[in-house]
């Protein structure tokens, strides 16, 4: 099974499809991460506020999988924003990751509040010229915060990674990002398992269609539409069916059916106030 990839507005590619290590424990990590490799997964979605780094590091050293064929994604955390306390950030990370570079490193949330986002992000770039990191992103951005880094810098980010699924799928920004070539990563893809998206009208009917379940839809339709997304689950047969969504194909009209059902309704934390 061959994981599409996409390319980034810095020329590095990403696979599509990964797996996000959001709330599992850091006792499990290590075994999680090794199913999840074991069943092709290549693509980590990692934060230090997560405190589950050591366990992917660890996961990543046993696996004798050669770097370049991996792609791991870190974040930067509310405490660690400013011009000189980044670079300290990624180092720690990298430390406990086991690693010398990361190929994506995030500023986790804007933290509107207390004004630093812009100048992290000119500590970032100065990151991705040590090549401690290969790429540079945001995550949970509002326009606001997309226009106050687009005045301080030239340089876009490759990825806003933002809450998006069915019930909430953002169009306003995606409208924003796309034409600058800022990748949307959908996080919470699934709506974090906050809501029964079996209730959700429709899905149970496209899901028999094509012979799948309804959390493969729904990856399927935020493929299909383009975005980056890694489904976090902690049981095996669940990894397993989170990555098995490349052998069916959403029609239009079922795109249309999943597009409908948007609600504007946020299952997680607002950018403004988190
Ligand atoms: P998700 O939408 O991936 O949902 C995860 C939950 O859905 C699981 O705990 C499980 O209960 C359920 N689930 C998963 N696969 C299933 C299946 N096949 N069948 C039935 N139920 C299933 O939510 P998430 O983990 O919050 O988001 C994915 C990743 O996004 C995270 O792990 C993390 O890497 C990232 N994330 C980032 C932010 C951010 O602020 N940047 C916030 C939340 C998550």
């Amino acid at each position: 099974m061959t994981v599409p990839e996409i390319t980034l507005n810095d020329g590095n590619t990403i696979p599509q499809l990964g797996f996000g290590l959001f709330k599992v424990d850091p006792d499990e990590t290590q075994r999680v991460v090794e199913q999840a490799l074991e069943v092709g997964y290549r693509h980590f979605d990692d934060a230090k506020i997560y405190g589950n780094e050591a366990g992917l590091g660890r996961a990543i050293a046993a696996s004798g999988i050669p770097r370049e064929e991996l792609f791991i994604t870190t974040k930067l955390w509310r405490d660690d924003q400013g011009r000189d306390t980044a670079a300290g950030a990624l180092d720690a990370s990298l430390e406990r990751l086991g690693l010398d570079y990361v190929d994506l490193y995030l500023i986790h949330w804007p933290h509107p509040g207390d004004g630093l986002a812009t100048e992290t992000w000119l500590a970032f770039e100065a990151l991705r010229a040590s090549g401690k990191t290969r790429s540079i992103g945001v995550s949970n951005f509002r326009i606001e915060d997309l226009e106050a880094l687009a005045k301080a810098s030239s340089l876009v980010p490759a990825v806003n990674q933002i809450e998006l699924h069915p019930r909430f799928q953002q169009t306003e920004l995606r409208a924003y990002q796309d034409p600058r070539g800022i990748r949307t990563e959908a996080w919470g893809p699934l709506g974090q398992g906050k809501y029964e998206l079996a209730e959700l009208p429709g899905l149970d009917a496209i899901a028999a269609a094509h012979d799948v379940t309804i959390q493969q839809v729904v990856l399927r339709w935020h493929l299909q539409e383009g975005r980056i997304v890694f489904p976090k689950s902690a049981h095996e047969g669940r990894i397993r069916e989170n990555f098995d969504v490349f052998g069916f194909e959403l029609t239009d009209e079922e795109l249309n059916a999943v597009r409908g059902l948007d609600e504007h309704l946020r299952v997680g934390g607002d950018p403004s106030t988190v």
